[in-house]
């Protein structure tokens, strides 16, 4: 159980999923999955999955589709990837993802 910080910063980095496929996957703060969709039967990238920053829960974040609220810019990998709208969770946590950090406000 990771512990709740509402002031956390942290590295966004790729999920590995550490129980491969149909294993348990232990989400911590910062922990980012690229979230793709069928579109007309083609997968399509619409956002990420995220754990959240202060307390590790998976948020889903829309970048591109009919949900879409943030804009996004940068890599992942490159650890440049942002977002160019705030990102709030029920735990407190309330910041930014910019050039791959996660930043409380
Ligand atoms: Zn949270």
């Amino acid at each position: 159980m990771t512990k709740i910080d509402p002031r956390r910063s942290v590295p966004a980095r790729r999920d590995l999923v550490e129980g491969g496929l149909g294993g348990v996957n232990v989400l911590n703060p910062g922990e980012v999955r690229p979230l793709s969709e069928l579109a007309a039967g083609q997968p399509q990238h619409v956002g990420y999955l995220i754990s959240c920053p202060g307390c590790g829960a998976e948020l889903s974040i829309y970048t591109a589709g009919p949900r879409q609220f943030h804009g996004e810019s940068g890599d992942l990998d490159a650890r440049t990837l942002s977002f160019d709208a705030p990102i709030t969770h029920d735990c407190g946590w309330a910041g930014h993802l910019h050039l791959g950090i996660f930043v409380p406000v």
